[in-house]
């Protein structure tokens, strides 16, 4: 779906991304792990074009999104993201928060938004919610919205960055549990997270980012069993 060539991105004199190279297969599940400052953040807003990369290409179904003339907004539907934070519209109840990406960037009717979003908060068990505000529901609970507020969108991938983070510990599981069926219901999952367990277990690749470079990209059993590079044992030496 998505391949990433010599990407390179700089903040000032600071070189944050330098020169990945990677894709993503339909269906994959990859989730990204590195220490803090490793640019795992910036690689997936690179990806979301919420960061313009430096250099490189970012090549979408064989064209590269940075010379195409596809729309921001249509493209960052397409690959959609979850946010550490939650990012919910405060004003809107649950329901409408699933609804207007539709309705605003896909130019969808309304009815036709609704019966999607209320398909996408049922599969992530928050039908009951709909009426609610973001502030009367849990951390887990605005996290799942979060999900079905992207899935809404019929996004060819999920990115989600660290989307576990903020919660408090009992209500981790409830949203692994639900990335955990969306990848077995076959959808393109991009996951940079701290969840040893979770990418031991569900991902098909693990990528190690260390100081802006991919050191490590392979398929769970070697990276965590068997990995190539130095870096990778320190890190995970140290958090496992
Ligand atoms: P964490 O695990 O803490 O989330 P990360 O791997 O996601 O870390 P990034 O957030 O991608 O790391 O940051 C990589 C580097 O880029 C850091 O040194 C950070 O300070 C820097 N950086 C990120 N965003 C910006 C920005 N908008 N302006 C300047 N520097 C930035
Ligand atoms: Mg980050």
């Amino acid at each position: 779906i998505i391949e990433i060539n010599h990407l390179q991105k700089s903040f000032g004199e600071i070189e944050v991304l330098k020169d990945i190279n990677f894709s993503v297969s339909k269906g994959e599940v990859v989730c990204i792990i590195g220490s803090s400052g490793s640019g795992k953040s910036t690689l997936l807003r690179c990806l979301n074009l919420l960061e313009i990369p430096s250099s490189g290409e970012v090549v979408y179904h064989g064209q590269n999104i940075l010379e195409q003339k596809m729309s921001n907004a249509v493209y960052r539907a397409k690959m959609g993201m979850v946010f550490q934070q939650f990012n919910l519209f405060n004003n809107l109840n649950v329901l409408d928060n699933c609804v207007i990406g539709q309705v605003k960037v896909l130019k969808k009717n309304t009815a036709a938004a609704k019966k999607t979003a209320m398909d996408y908060l049922e599969l992530v068990g928050m039908s009951q919610f709909i009426n609610a505000k973001p502030h009367q529901i849990s951390g887990g609970q605005k996290q799942r919205v979060a999900i079905a507020r992207a899935l809404s969108m019929e996004p060819e991938a999920l990115l989600f960055d660290e989307p576990t983070s903020a919660l408090d510990p009992e209500m981790v599981g409830e949203v692994l549990k639900v990335m955990k069926n969306l990848a077995k219901s076959g959808l393109t999952m991009l996951i940079v997270t701290h969840e040893m367990a979770f990418a031991r277990d569900v991902a098909n690749r693990v990528v190690f980012m260390d100081s802006g470079v991919i050191a490590e990209d392979d398929v769970p059993d070697v990276v965590f069993n068997n990995p190539s590079n130095e870096r990778t044992r320190t890190f995970l030496k140290r958090i496992l």
